[in-house]
């Protein structure tokens, strides 16, 4: 066994494996945890517990997760001198499934974001975030009912790549000069420039996940969300060879939509998923409008990252936003906000996205049963209007709770 220097193996656990290209999942799985900073210290305490129950009123004590606490973020600093040790990451690849609550961006000294790094230093190239309507929750919309989207976003190109060089700098007269020469541009020399890399191994793997993923859950469509029509071959060769991966490696299992009208009279075929795509300015009408048209929905990296926040605005906001980033195997599930400093340690702040995405990580494990008591649990608990003050605020005749509180009420009601 892996000796660490902070972190402690539970003994009652076992690890889990990848066998024949699948998980394979003990009873016991470790899986390590990284609390996380501000308010994660309030909704991870909320999260375990509520889990913990679940699983256990689902299996009977036949089934039981064995936490194990590893360290990134303010934690790691103040432990190792380090915001994201090695053995954090070792962890997660070796235990495979990992939940973690949200991390302090540090600030100066050329600091990338700690998220960013753990989904690139671990290849999490999806970052899966589903937006579904929870019944009583106030929305700024008429149908908030209507929208139930999983985006898969990718996680490690587009202009998130973090390839950008400064205005003034050394480096961008370098590019600028290089590219106005051999280009025959005219790239003001007062410009800071950014690099869009979109390839096909990043597009086809993701779309890839994003079929599987209809497939497996019986959805209806999956759409491709670019901004082709502009950015020809970046944007638009993701659409071009996320339509590939559907017609060549899935072709009898989907439609797309030019088939579903020049073969199919505007039939779907029984057991088929539609591929479409939108053009992404126009599919954020869509979401507002019609958004009971639109399941799966796979899209570049920084059309997710705004696509996610406006549907979670409509059910309910950040609170109740869900997310995963997810590779080959390894499954890292949290929240999509951030460390909100102002509610630290207040016991006032939503656990409910957190809770979601553990929700997400028990259906990765295929513990679904005690996925599902969660979030009825959570939905009767918002039916009974007593809710976070988030969900206060957008409701009329609530009554506010704390977190844990919010945690217990969870728990009741299962
Ligand atoms: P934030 O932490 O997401 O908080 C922004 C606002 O969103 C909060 O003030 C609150 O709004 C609302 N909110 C967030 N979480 C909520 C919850 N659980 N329940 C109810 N409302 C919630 O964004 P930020 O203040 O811009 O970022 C703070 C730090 O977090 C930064 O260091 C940033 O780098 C980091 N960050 C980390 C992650 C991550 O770990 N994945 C993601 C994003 C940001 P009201 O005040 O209106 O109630």
């Amino acid at each position: 066994m892996a000796k660490y220097k902070h972190i402690v193996v539970p003994k009652e656990g076992k690890q889990i494996t990848i066998k024949n290209k699948k998980l394979s999942i003990p009873d016991n799985p470790i899986i390590p945890v990284i609390e996380g900073d501000g308010i994660g210290r309030d909704i991870m305490k909320a999260t375990r517990r509520v889990v913990d129950a679940a699983v256990e009123k689902a299996y009977k004590g036949k089934k039981k997760i064995a936490w194990m606490d590893i360290y990134a973020g303010e934690r790691a600093n103040e432990l190792y001198k380090e915001w994201l040790p090695k053995e954090t990451i070792d962890a997660i690849s070796k235990y495979v499934v990992a939940l973690k609550g949200p991390l302090t961006t540090p600030i100066g000294g050329g600091f990338r974001s700690l998220n960013v790094s753990l989904r690139q230093i671990l290849n999490l190239y999806a970052c899966v975030r589903p937006v579904r309507y929870f019944k009583g929750v106030g929305s700024p919309v008429v149908h908030p009912e209507r929208m139930n989207i999983i985006i898969f976003r990718e996680n490690t190109e587009d202009v998130y790549a973090g390839i950008e060089w400064k205005k003034g700098s050394k480096e961008v007269k370098k590019v600028i000069d290089w590219l106005n020469k051999n280009m025959k541009l005219n790239i003001r020399s007062d410009s800071g420039v950014g690099i869009k890399p979109i390839s096909v191994t990043g597009t086809k793997r993701l779309v890839r996940k994003a079929i599987n993923y209809a497939i497996d859950k019986k959805l209806p469509s999956v759409t491709l969300v670019h901004k082709g029509n502009i950015m020809k071959y970046t944007e638009g060769a993701f659409r071009d060879w996320g339509y590939q991966v559907a017609t060549t490696e899935f072709r009898s299992k989907v439609v797309t939509e030019d088939e579903l009208w020049s073969k199919y009279n505007g039939k779907m075929p029984k057991g088929t998923i539609l591929i479409k795509d939108r053009i992404a300015d126009s599919m954020f009408q869509q979401v507002l409008t019609r958004s009971d048209e639109y399941s799966v929905v796979a899209t570049p990296n920084l059309n997710g990252d705004y696509l996610s926040d406006a549907c979670a605005a409509q059910v309910g906001g950040l609170g109740m936003a869900p997310g995963a980033n997810i590779g080959d195997f390894i499954g890292l599930f949290e929240a999509t906000h951030g460390t909100a400093p102002k509610y630290a340690d207040k016991d006032v702040i939503n656990p409910g996205s957190l809770i979601l995405s553990a929700v997400m990580m028990l259906d990765y494990l295929g513990w679904g049963q005690a996925g599902q008591l969660i979030e009825k649990a959570l939905e009767k608990t918002i039916n009974k209007k007593t809710v976070t003050y988030d969900l206060h605020r957008q409701m009329k005749g609530a009554k506010k709770v704390g977190t844990s509180e919010f945690a217990t009420q969870i728990i009741k009601n299962m």
